[in-house]
């Protein structure tokens, strides 16, 4: 298989390259990982998060699966969520969704296609609780960029609302969890204004960040909000 030994290849030539450009780059990372960023990010291949973020093998610690969905029963997601908070201790969880999403797709056009449809029903839950947001675009193009943005918002929402991110917020750790979205055209990302860094900010976050995808739904372009400016630093 050509494509496998090309893998190889380039594997060595990266590898060589790094070297070159860091002598001490593999001991460093092999002595520790010391990331403060857990991404939980959609397995599609078009998204890798270090690459997108311009960042290396070492600073991004990494959960991927269809739609980036996080359920509290997922206990592949969890673990991931708990290793990063409470034994890496990450400063930011960002949960990075895409436009175009093609699990976001399937499940707003109610194809049939196998146990995938389980997976699914999550974002399709979603979908039933932002009806009248979702009727109010446009076309079916604003529907499903609205539909990606306001998965990520729920999933935000979500992961706030584990035992892990509650209970560290509990013992008083810098932690704060962000939504984010990715445009597969241009390659940027965007914030999508739901930054929360404490249970107690969790609603009112949660609200604006909802009414602001109420106010792009027309015109499919996200509006920054003011809460997302005062959480640029964060
Ligand atoms: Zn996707």
């Amino acid at each position: 298989m050509r494509v496998l030994k090309d893998i190889f290849r380039k594997n060595r030539a990266w590898a060589q390259g790094e070297t070159e450009r860091d002598p001490n780059f593999f001991k460093d990372l092999e002595a520790q990982q010391s990331p403060e960023i857990l991404w939980i990010g959609c397995a599609d291949s078009r998204v890798p998060a270090n690459q997108i973020m311009g960042m290396s093998p070492g600073e991004v610690f990494v959960h991927r699966n269809i739609a980036n969905v996080v359920v509290h029963s997922d206990f592949n997601c969890l673990s991931v969520l708990e290793y990063a908070v409470a034994i890496l201790k990450v400063r930011h969880v960002i949960v990075c969704g895409h436009y175009g999403c093609g699990g976001v797709k399937a499940a707003m056009e109610n194809h049939k296609l196998g146990l995938i449809d389980n997976w699914l029903r999550h974002i399709k839950d979603v979908r039933s609780k932002h009806e009248n947001v979702l009727a109010a675009c446009a076309d079916n193009a604003t529907e499903l960029d609205t539909l990606c943005e306001l998965n990520v918002i729920e999933q935000v929402h979500n992961v706030c609302h584990t035992t892990i991110v509650q209970d560290a917020w509990d013992r008083g750790q810098e932690l704060a969890v962000h939504g984010w979205i990715y445009r597969l055209k241009d390659g940027l990302l965007n914030d999508l204004g739901s930054c929360v860094t404490h249970s107690d900010e969790l609603s009112e976050i949660y609200r604006l960040a909802v009414d602001s995808t109420k106010e792009a739904g027309s015109s499919g372009i996200f509006h920054r909000t003011d809460l997302e400016k005062n959480h640029e630093n964060k």
